[in-house]
């Protein structure tokens, strides 16, 4: 009966990591997707009602605290700017019609612009405007934030048409406030059994633009869904953040605990068709770098891994030299290395669910790596101990991959060590980290197995006087 009972244990762990492979789901491609849908609308700039309304959807589905910080708030180098917001804008022609309209696409105005209403000729009206000359029919996004302007993006083909009438008359209005409010972000711890935090941090400023970053904000609350039901070891911070000023903001207002933050990751332009790739930290082989270079090794696809730049994203801020928080990023296809980045192109077409569902699975193998990452040391390092008796290899019967687990199971007798950790088990076996965790498991629950330091008083069969030393 004993034995029984203890065969049906290891079993039921073993589901584990079957749980985890067959993650990617129709199901949270769909969750996502349509979250996107209902984001993708809103009008986000970096303060103002666009960010709140986004943050507020949010909350429909994760605990999240919305912080405000009150404009001119001086914050490192920089000062939380003035609260811009906007309630409708346009160019009409002589005749009344829109020829460009804010309610058409948020993209049509600066994102930041000063308010005006005023009668302009077309060569008056013409250093306003940005347009994409080799994209006929697609509307940049442009913004001038700290920068006290106004200005309209159309589409080429829309300027081309305006340019033919000549000297014409048009009537511009951008209805907008740029007045003293706040800066406005989002944030959610989910508590574990340790104070070591986990940084899931993801852009949230961006009008009407889908991969950028609409996919990232889709992921991350994916990812606190997730978390948020699992008995966690670990504890994880998201940040929903205005890019740039909203990083630097939190990074000065939270400076005093930063120490818990052991891993980070950025998640940005995850929606899109191309294949992953991953940004270093700026330590370059933090545990997030090498969890995240193992879940891609193990994803059979063609993932890309760049070293770390002081360009691109909130790596700036959190890996600053005077922060230097191991924070990588998570992206498909780079930004600026796809022609929709940052126009009307990258709509709710370019996203895709099962593209979602992908980088959302590979950010739960992350975790899972993060949360079961150890070091143990063999209880029996002289020679092969005899796995029978215990009554382990049972534990192989019926597994579908019973010969990878035990290779598994013999690598992780070998190298436990107090050495290495399962993951760098993992890498050196090429083993998949599922397999290697699942053999620790077994070794431990069997009395192979001690882990270091946390444990170390409860090894059960010192084998030598020195292990007892040890153990
Ligand atoms: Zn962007």
């Amino acid at each position: 009966m004993q034995l029984a009972a203890s065969c049906s244990a290891n079993q039921m762990q073993l589901l584990e990591p079957m749980h985890i492979e067959s993650l990617n789901s129709p199901a949270a491609g769909s969750e996502m997707y349509e979250l996107i849908s209902e984001l993708f609308p809103i009008c986000r700039s970096n303060t103002g009602e666009g960010v709140r309304e986004t943050l507020r959807i949010l909350q429909q589905r994760i605990p999240l605290a919305i912080h405000e910080v009150l404009s001119g708030t001086r914050v490192f180098d920089w000062e939380v700017p003035q609260e811009w917001n906007i309630h409708d804008a346009y160019i009409k022609d002589a005749s009344g019609k829109r020829i460009v309209d804010f309610r058409q696409s948020n993209l049509h105005v600066v994102n930041g612009s000063m308010p005006i209403q005023a009668r302009l000729t077309w060569s008056e009206l013409k250093p306003h405007l940005t347009t994409l000359p080799e994209h006929l029919d697609w509307i940049p996004y442009r913004t001038c934030f700290f920068e006290k302007r106004w200005g309209f993006c159309l589409s080429h083909a829309r300027f081309l048409e305006l340019e033919q009438q000549g000297e014409a008359e048009y009537e511009v209005c951008i209805d907008s406030r740029l007045e003293d409010g706040s800066l406005t972000y989002g944030e959610l711890l989910l508590r574990g059994e340790v104070d070591e935090e986990v940084l899931i941090s993801t852009h949230v400023c961006h009008p009407s633009l889908a991969n950028d970053n609409l996919s990232g904000i889709a992921v991350a609350t994916q990812l606190a869904c997730h978390l948020e039901k699992l008995d966690r070891r670990l504890s994880y911070r998201f940040l929903f953040i205005p890019a740039t000023i909203g990083a630097v903001t939190w990074l000065c207002l939270n400076e005093s605990e930063l120490g818990n933050i052991k891993h980070g990751m950025i998640l940005s332009v995850v929606g899109d068709s191309g294949a992953s790739t991953y940004r270093r930290t700026r330590h370059g082989d933090a545990e997030i770098d090498r969890a995240v270079e193992h879940v891609l090794k193990h994803s059979d696809d063609k993932s890309t891994l760049l070293d770390f730049e002081p360009f691109g994203y909130d790596q700036r801020q959190f890996c600053s030299p005077g922060i230097n928080l191991p924070v990588g990023c998570l992206m498909r296809t780079p930004d600026q290395q796809y022609p929709e980045y940052h126009t009307s192109a990258d709509n709710l077409d370019f996203v895709r669910p099962e593209c979602l569902a992908d980088s959302w699975a590979k950010c739960v193998r992350v975790t899972d790596v993060l949360e079961h990452n150890r070091t143990y040391l063999n209880c029996k390092p002289k020679c092969e101990p005899r796995l029978g008796p215990s009554g382990l290899y049972h534990a192989f019967d019926g597994v579908a991959d019973w010969a990878a687990l035990q290779r598994a199971t013999l690598w992780v007798l070998n190298l436990s060590d107090g050495e290495h950790s399962l993951l760098e088990i993992a890498e050196r076996s090429e083993l998949s980290f599922s397999f290697i965790k699942q053999g620790a498991a077994l070794l431990k629950e069997h009395g192979f197995l001690t882990e270091l330091k946390a444990d170390a008083a409860n090894c059960p069969l010192p084998a030598t006087s020195e292990l007892s030393a040890t153990c």
